[in-house]
């Protein structure tokens, strides 16, 4: 299939006639080589009438396997099973990509996140471009968008619906924005609760009247299974949510709403044993690993100070003062957690050599 080279304006004025499906490159600048930096776009227009759906990943490109699952499901996709139109970007930082980093490391003075940006800047730096194409020209005529995300470099991460509320949502947006967040059918919603103004994607999208919200799942660098297929059936999810597919939603028996979340870091320097695993639940008081120096003596002892689910596990073990281990959500759900039916992707979820206590 071809590709279509176009400047974000360019892609802008593209009509994709119902029933066809292309490929697009959409040039952002250019490395200091002279090398086209470009986000790849695929659009997917059925012959039925419907919403338009935007499906992006890649803001932070280290999270390959919510890239791979976009990607996926974009190389999937056919006119035939879509109303609407769906547009999917599996790469959103592109210029971060080829560096294989987390964010585009030349921006000048600071390296910048999407997410951080109040708005896109069309003869800003790098990122600043990045996130103009996408909100002011890619996703021009979204109707509902969803951002898929993995995890950082260092971790593993149980999937979750990520809700961000600034409370500048418009309140039709913000009830919409709920009941998507429980059809995309992910055991925990994460209501995550930020300051107001808060820029990036989400909140542009979500300001402007397109409900918008993300998922996550994942390992660091890493795109192995059963993650990359977990996103995919959030991503099909919510399109059905949206009705831009059609067929019933697969949902888990049990879903939990989390706001608050505490993060467990080590206090000192040296090699940690995590004694718990992302999907676990613990009780407040629990030990959750070890750092122990290198005369094997324990050095400290982490204990979560919540009841909680365990979201995010780091998988390094080489620990520093301030190093993440581990987080927990709040919640007391307990016991119906842990009798719960898990469905069956995410009984797939291994964390090979997880520690036990040793004394
Ligand atoms: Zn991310």
């Amino acid at each position: 299939m071809p590709v279509k080279h176009v400047t974000p304006e360019e892609f802008k004025k593209e009509v994709v006639a119902p029933g066809a499906k292309e490929r697009f490159l959409v040039k952002i600048g250019e490395t200091s080589t002279g090398s086209e930096v470009a986000i790849p776009v695929v659009v997917v227009r059925g012959q039925k009438d419907g919403p338009t759906v935007l499906i992006t990943a890649g803001q932070h490109a280290e999270e390959t396997g919510s890239i791979d699952a976009v990607k996926r499901f974009g190389g999937q996709l056919t006119p035939e099973e879509v109303s609407g139109t769906v547009v999917v970007v599996p790469l959103q930082n592109a210029p971060a990509w080829i560096h294989r980093s987390r964010l585009y490391p030349f921006d000048a003075p600071t390296v910048t996140d999407i997410g951080s940006l109040p708005r896109g800047e069309a003869g800003g730096v790098m990122t600043a471009r990045v996130l103009y194409a996408l909100v002011d020209c890619i996703a021009a005529n979204a109707n509902f968008a969803l951002d898929v995300h993995g995890t950082h470099l260092d971790s593993m991460n149980y999937p979750r619906t990520m809700t961000i509320i600034t409370g500048d949502e418009p309140p039709e947006v913000h009830e919409k924005r709920l009941e998507l967040s429980r059809k995309v059918g992910y055991e925990v919603i994460h209501l995550w609760k930020v300051p107001s103004g808060r820029g990036g994607l989400t909140p542009i999208l979500n300001s402007r009247g397109c409900p918008t919200i993300a998922i996550e799942a994942g390992e660091g660098w890493r795109n192995l299974e059963p993650f990359p297929s977990i996103l995919i059936r959030g991503i099909r999810n919510f399109c059905k949510a949206v009705g831009a597919l059609s067929g019933e939603l697969e949902m888990p028996s049990l879903q939990v709403e989390v706001t608050r979340r505490v993060e467990i870091t080590a206090n000192h320097g040296g090699l940690s044993n995590l004694f718990v695993m992302p999907g676990q639940y613990v009780r407040a008081g629990e030990v959750v690993g070890q750092i122990r120096d290198m005369f094997d003596d324990v050095l400290e002892e982490l204990k979560t100070p919540i009841n909680g689910l365990i979201i995010r596990c780091s998988l390094l073990p080489t620990v520093a003062t301030g190093a993440r281990l581990c987080n927990v959500s709040e919640t007391d759900i307990g016991e119906k957690w842990e009798k719960r039916v898990i469905p069956e992707l995410e009984k797939q979820i291994t964390l090979s050599g997880t520690h036990r206590p040793r004394k």
